[in-house]
């Protein structure tokens, strides 16, 4: 799954570079993938509490896209199965106004993750270069700005022991059409369909331009960002559990170091 990180040396063109539609990192068939993504949530639960235990580590999972792209179905399909204890997931809404009267890291510093944890979130800090972009909500001079920030904040989770792994779930306009379709027709959809949606999706082109320049802004070693392709929800789910399970394992996390003194503890313990 390589292939979808971005390589902070280059640029991308995100329409010419990546295809939403396509699933060419599996070789099998979409039931085997489903059987991978099985077999990865197990691989991470028994990660999360080799993290959990050492109590050194820190991650960091930040996810961003369009609406319907599936930020909230990843999250459900990624980490079921995983101890509920070991995640802790922050979403980011439109600001509160106390929340806007702070600069626009005060309301995420505080969900970042401790030692031992996993934070993700459900958009972030970069709807600050998103929607704050594309909806003329700050002049480009003070949002231009952010990306700097961005990076710094960043680069100092990562200098203090914060793995940062940055996903775009990448649908396209037709994709999105379809999933707002199912919202609009199926009863038990409806709930998840926001009006709001339309008049976001008539800023495809203004919004694919906001995500390209904030990923190639802040694609950093410390903090890569990965392309996901995400019109097959499935492919979308394996390959985002496949970085997440190879990065923990390159961790190289240890359990803490043994109980001494064993003898006497099963002794006291037979005695008792
Ligand atoms: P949802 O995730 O669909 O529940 O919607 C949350 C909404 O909050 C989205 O429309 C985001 O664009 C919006 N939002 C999140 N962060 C900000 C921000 N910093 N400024 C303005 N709107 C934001
Ligand atoms: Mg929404």
């Amino acid at each position: 799954m390589k292939k979808y990180l971005v390589d902070h040396k280059k640029k991308i063109d995100l329409l010419k570079d990546y295809n939403p539609d396509e699933y060419g990192g599996w070789k099998g068939k979409k039931d085997e993938g489903v059987k991978r993504l099985e077999k990865l949530r197990r691989e991470l639960d028994q990660l999360q509490e080799l993290l959990y235990a050492e109590h050194k580590q820190k991650i960091l999972i930040v996810l961003q896209a369009m609406d319907t792209a599936g930020k909230d179905s990843t999250i459900r399909n990624v980490f079921e199965g995983v101890n509920p204890q070991g995640v802790k997931v922050a979403s980011f809404k439109v600001p509160t106004p106390i929340e806007a009267d702070h600069d626009f890291l005060w309301r995420v510093h505080p969900h970042a993750p401790g030692k031992g944890e996993i934070a993700v979130f459900n958009r972030s800090h970069y709807e600050q270069v998103l929607v704050v972009r594309v909806h003329n909500l700050e002049p480009e001079k003070v949002w231009r700005k952010h990306y700097k920030q961005i990076n710094d904040f960043e680069r100092m989770l990562a200098e203090t022991g914060t793995t940062i792994l940055k996903f775009f779930l990448h649908i396209d306009l037709d994709e999105q059409k379809q999933r707002l379709l199912e919202r609009i027709e199926i009863p038990e959809k409806q709930w998840k369909f926001s009006p709001g949606d339309l008049p976001e999706r008539k800023l495809w082109p203004e919004y694919m331009k906001a995500f390209e320049e904030a990923i190639n802004e802040t694609s950093k070693p410390w903090a890569p960002w990965y392309v996901v392709p995400a019109n097959h929800n499935w492919y979308r789910n394996l390959v985002v559990a496949s970085v997440i399970v190879d990065t923990l394992k390159k961790l190289d996390m240890k359990y803490p170091q043994a109980v001494e003194n064993v003898t006497q503890y099963r002794k006291e313990l037979d005695g008792s």
